[in-house]
């Protein structure tokens, strides 16, 4: 059984358990050390070094010119950009993200120089502070790209964003990356007035400024002990297939992926020979044709009706019950039913007929049945108190029988463009 045995956590690493269990169990629960590098991965790095030596020059009391800030930056991408980088679309070479990068540095020295609109108190800074959850101390660490103390008194925490798009100030207040920093940075400066978190898009020359209230601290600090406690309990790591996967450096060995990246590596011939790659195939051909069939039938059911309705017509005006054809017959009645809201078309309605019946409780007990299903599925959730958990647990334990239930749903491949 898989099992977390961290005791430090960092913003990145929670935000992966966030966007996919299974990649956190890889890299965090496995410790299998692998990187993917990508265009994006060596411009990111290339330029907070170019930011970290330019800084450093300023705290040593020189301004330096925008060519040599690029010329940091170009040392630093030239380093990084080896064989292994993954380059996903070709149009763009490496002297394409070469000059995305130089334009970012060359953004940001013309919006910042001379750099004395605050004073740098460190640059890739970490910060950290404990949090006990459920008796068991944890530590959140992380680094700041560049912390620094403006002229009225207040902390700022800078961070660098090479990213394509600009995110809106709903998504930096919503931000909880730098909003953990600030705990860190509020802990180590008891006496600061206060602490701004600003992100740079330096692809758009744009700043993001968020502020936080002490309230705002507070219910952070309960999300993150809900996160961590909910990781710590977690034994299934399950996969969560998302837009990130395309980025994912263990596709190879994810249940979602493995045997299309194992199959896709074959060539065409091979590929079709492949167990696997027949099954799907032959399942496809099955569920066409029941796809095509259902058509028809529902086809069928139409006339059926329509045919019926006039047949009823038909007797009813001829005042007979049953209407000769050449070999069959059709016998027509008629009978009043009685039709309640369910809960799947008319739910308000529904709820309201429940509780009426529920007020008279030797009428609740004659009609009401147990559902089984949300007996199960409440004590899988842990959605009862304690009291009521056990009670349901011994129940189960008693009635239910295990068994493995197979599920196969077929669905088209991500990556392929086919209609
Ligand atoms: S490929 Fe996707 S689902 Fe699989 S581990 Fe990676 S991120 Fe998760």
């Amino acid at each position: 059984m898989e099992e977390d045995r961290s005791a430090k956590f960092s913003p990145s690493k929670l935000d992966c358990y966030k966007n996919c269990p299974k990649r956190y169990q890889y890299r965090y629960v496995d410790r299998l050390a692998r990187k993917r590098k990508t265009p994006e991965t060596v411009l990111g790095v290339a330029v907070h070094t170019a930011f970290e030596e330019l800084y450093a020059l300023v705290r040593g009391g020189r301004a330096p010119a925008t060519p040599e800030v690029q010329a940091f930056f170009d040392a630093a991408f030239d380093e990084g950009w080896d064989d292994t980088v993954q380059v996903k679309d070709a149009r763009f070479r490496k002297d394409d993200w070469r000059k995305v990068g130089r334009d970012c540095v060359e953004t940001y020295c013309r919006l910042h120089a001379p750099f004395t609109e605050d004073k740098t108190i460190a640059v890739e800074k970490r910060v950290g502070f404990p949090i006990e959850i459920d008796g068991n101390e944890y530590r959140i660490e992380g680094f700041v790209d560049r912390l620094a103390l403006t002229p009225d008194g207040v902390f700022e925490i800078h961070d660098y964003k090479t990213a394509k798009s600009l995110p809106d100030q709903a998504h930096a207040d919503a931000d909880w990356q730098l909003a953990l920093y600030e705990i860190a940075v509020r802990r180590d400066w008891p006496g600061a007035p206060g602490v701004r978190l600003k992100w740079h898009y330096v692809r758009h020359g744009a700043t993001l400024t968020s502020v936080r209230d002490a309230a705002a601290r507070e219910r952070l600090l309960g999300e993150l002990a809900e996160l961590i406690e909910r990781i710590k309990r977690d034994h299934e790591f399950a996969p969560k297939p998302g837009p990130l996967c395309d980025w994912c450096e263990f596709r190879d060995l994810c249940p979602e992926f493995a045997h299309g990246v194992k199959v896709d590596a074959l060539p065409p011939e091979k590929r079709r020979e492949d167990d696997g790659v027949r099954l799907v195939d032959a399942l496809s051909a099955v569920e066409r044709n029941r796809r095509r069939l259902r058509d028809e039938q529902k086809a069928l059911d139409a006339q059926k009706g329509e045919l019926e309705d006039r047949l009823a017509a038909f007797a009813d005006a001829a005042g007979v019950a049953v209407v000769a054809g050449s070999e069959e017959e059709a016998a027509v009645s008629f009978k009043e039913e009685v039709r309640l809201p369910a809960k799947t078309h008319d739910p308000e309605r529904a709820v309201e007929l429940e509780k009426e019946v529920r007020s008279v409780p030797a009428l609740w007990e004659a009609v009401a049945r147990l559902d089984g299903h949300a007996l199960a599925e409440g004590v899988r959730e842990r959605r009862w108190s304690a009291e009521l958990l056990s009670a349901a647990e011994a129940l189960l334990a008693r009635f239910g029988r295990r068994e493995t239930a197979r599920a196969v749903r077929l669905r088209r491949r991500r990556g392929s463009d086919e209609e």
